[in-house]
């Protein structure tokens, strides 16, 4: 039988921070691309040699860096979107894909600054860092099926990513892309009160991050409603509705709602 031959692709990162680390150190690890496909440049030395450490290669600069790369991901910090693209425009040709992870800046400014007409807009969030992104993504025009497929498996590698309209993207940061902050402050809350309940500290915080693990799996596994989970681990009179009533009663719902409509509108403001 033959074996299908490797989509082997050139990928350069402009901004070599966090995110970037992320997504190439997922990319490698999980055979999407070999680490010498990677390259970025030597812009800060520290970050230098984080990147070639994992055998990505680091190049004299940034134009260097989108001139030797097939798929080049914009990486740096919003606020110097404008600068960084201004300044490599002309190294931006026809046959190279822009992909933009830069929160908030949109499609229409991208091909501006940079002169490039395929380009593909993702938002991740941080738990790339372990594997576990909700990234999302919005196709331009130009952008062909096979930049698409391309950008699928390098998020993939970091994550689950789906697709939608570059209208939803302020809302996508409200719920995924801060999302992952408002479970880090209800599991704390989970853990107070397991101490609060006479619990040990380390074992009330490794069963309420465990419980939240093992309730998302179930919703994304079970493939059954949230409601419907919930019902089925509420019985009559019993210890967990009585826990449900005190949520209800604190706005639980309510509460959630309100802080990806308050983050949506200040990515709405700030964009
Ligand atoms: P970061 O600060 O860790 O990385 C930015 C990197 O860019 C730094 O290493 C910096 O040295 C480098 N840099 C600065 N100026 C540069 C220049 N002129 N040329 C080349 N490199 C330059 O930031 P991050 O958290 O990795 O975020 C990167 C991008 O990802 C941002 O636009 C952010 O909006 C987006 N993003 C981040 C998250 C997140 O949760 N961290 C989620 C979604 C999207």
């Amino acid at each position: 039988m033959e074996i299908p031959s490797l989509d082997v692709f050139k990928l350069g990162f402009i901004g070599a921070g966090n995110m970037a680390e992320s997504i190439a150190r997922g990319v490698a690890k999980s055979g999407v691309l070999p680490a010498t496909a990677i390259r970025t440049s030597h812009y800060r030395a520290e970050r230098r040699s984080v990147f070639q450490s994992f055998g990505f290669q680091i190049l004299e600069s940034s134009g260097q860096v989108v001139a030797d790369s097939d798929i080049v991901i914009l990486s740096v910090k919003p606020q110097i979107a404008r600068k960084v693209l201004l300044e490599l425009k002309p190294f931006f040709t026809d046959d190279k894909l822009l992909v933009s992870i830069a929160a908030g800046i949109k499609m229409r400014d991208l091909q501006e600054w940079s002169g490039q007409h395929r380009i593909i807009r993702v938002m991740p969030n941080t738990p790339a860092a372990v594997g576990e992104a909700a990234s999302v993504m919005c196709v331009g025009e130009m952008a062909t099926e096979k930049d698409k497929e391309r950008v699928v498996s390098l998020f993939k590698a970091i994550g689950k990513i789906w697709t939608a309209d570059e209208k939803f993207f302020d809302a996508v940061t409200g719920l995924s892309g801060s999302g992952p902050a408002y479970v880090y402050i209800a599991i704390e809350a989970l853990a107070d009160g397991g101490v609060a309940a006479g619990l040990p500290r380390d074992l009330a915080l490794a069963l309420a991050s465990q419980t939240v693990l093992g309730a998302a799996s179930m919703v994304d596994m079970s493939g059954k409603h949230p409601g419907q989970l919930k019902d089925a681990v509420t019985s009559p009179a019993g210890t967990t509705i009585a826990g449900i009533h005190e949520l209800e009663k604190g706005g639980f719902r309510g509460t959630l709602m309100s802080a990806i409509i308050a983050a949506t509108k200040r990515c709405c403001e700030l964009s």
